[in-house]
């Protein structure tokens, strides 16, 4: 309730106080047979015409909340550069059910800000960010590709349970790559660029400070090529991992979007909220829903 409304509420509770006891005054002893009526029906009116007053006055409230939810969700959905289409739906959702709306975003934005933190592009981490809660890929129901390899607790711990649940399905999940450090990912970007030369590289390898996995939540599965798409492990993540809280970072033909060429290979773990968030209200499209975040959260600074 704004303050408006409340102290709206509270001066006409006060009249009717101030109304009910004139009331019970004049009810009380012999006066009262000698009220006349006409100032009893003129009490009621106005004990009517205040609570018609106020129950106008919560209508407005609520309308102007439904007002400001949805410019918000539209401002956000400008930032964020969202296609028409996206956004005249999420603007739709924000007016049809903007309770499930404001919690599915409240619910994504509530967890460890690493989890929806902006890293492409546009937006680097520091080179000293180093996440302090990696852990090793030791491999369980995954087949750890390499020694060595390194995730943040929550992503390994999810990454686990997302293989042992491909596996109960007869899928195995190989994991070829996931923590890297800025500093590695230098060396990753130098030699990929030394193969293809800058314009290619800039296609599909991240430089240093640009690299989700940096973030220690990301992880590349299997060949790490676009042999992967063709596998039966690349259909069960496309069919499974959103529920599980990982996302496709970079989809197929939205280069112009996400900033790199289609890797089938590549999710990100965004915590089960967010991930549910992109599927269901962005099209699975992760860094549409990203943006929305960070449009949405700076709102709010
Ligand atoms: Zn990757």
């Amino acid at each position: 309730m704004r303050p408006s409304v409340i102290l709206l509420s509270l001066s006409l509770f006060g009249f009717s106080l101030f109304a009910s006891t004139l009331f019970a005054c004049a009810a009380s002893g012999d006066r009262a047979a000698a009220a006349p009526a006409a100032s009893q029906a003129k009490l009621a009116a106005a004990a009517a015409a205040a609570e018609a007053k106020l129950a106008a006055a919560a209508a407005a409230a609520e309308r102007s909340a439904a007002e400001a939810f949805a410019a918000r969700v539209s401002a956000a959905s400008r930032t964020a550069a969202l296609p028409p289409a996206l956004a005249d739906t999420l603007l739709l959702a924000a007016r049809s059910e903007r309770a499930a709306l404001a919690a599915e975003i409240d619910s994504a934005l509530s967890g460890d800000p690493f989890l929806v933190r902006l890293v492409d592009k546009k937006t680097a981490l520091p080179a000293d960010y180093a996440p302090a809660d990696l852990v090793p890929l030791s491999g369980g129901s995954y087949i750890a590709g390499r020694a060595g390899m390194l995730l943040r607790e929550a992503a390994a711990r999810s990454l686990e349970a997302m293989a042992a649940a491909a596996h109960a399905d007869g899928i195995s999940l190989v994991v070829s790559s996931a923590y890297r450090s800025y500093a590695y990912q230098q060396t990753v970007r130098a030699r990929v660029e030394a193969e293809l030369g800058e314009a290619a590289a800039d296609r599909e390898s991240a430089r240093a400070g640009q690299s989700q996995h940096q973030l220690g939540l990301a992880v590349d599965f299997g060949s790490i090529d676009d042999s992967f798409a063709e596998t039966s492990a690349a259909a069960w993540l496309t069919a499974n991992a959103s529920r599980r809280g990982w996302s496709l970072s970079y989809p197929k033909g939205l280069e112009t979007v996400t900033g790199y060429r289609w890797e089938s290979w590549h999710y990100r773990y965004l915590g089960t909220a967010a991930a549910a968030l992109a599927q269901k209200r962005f099209g699975g499209v992760q860094q549409y829903a990203l943006e929305f975040l960070d449009a949405w959260g700076r709102g709010s600074r």
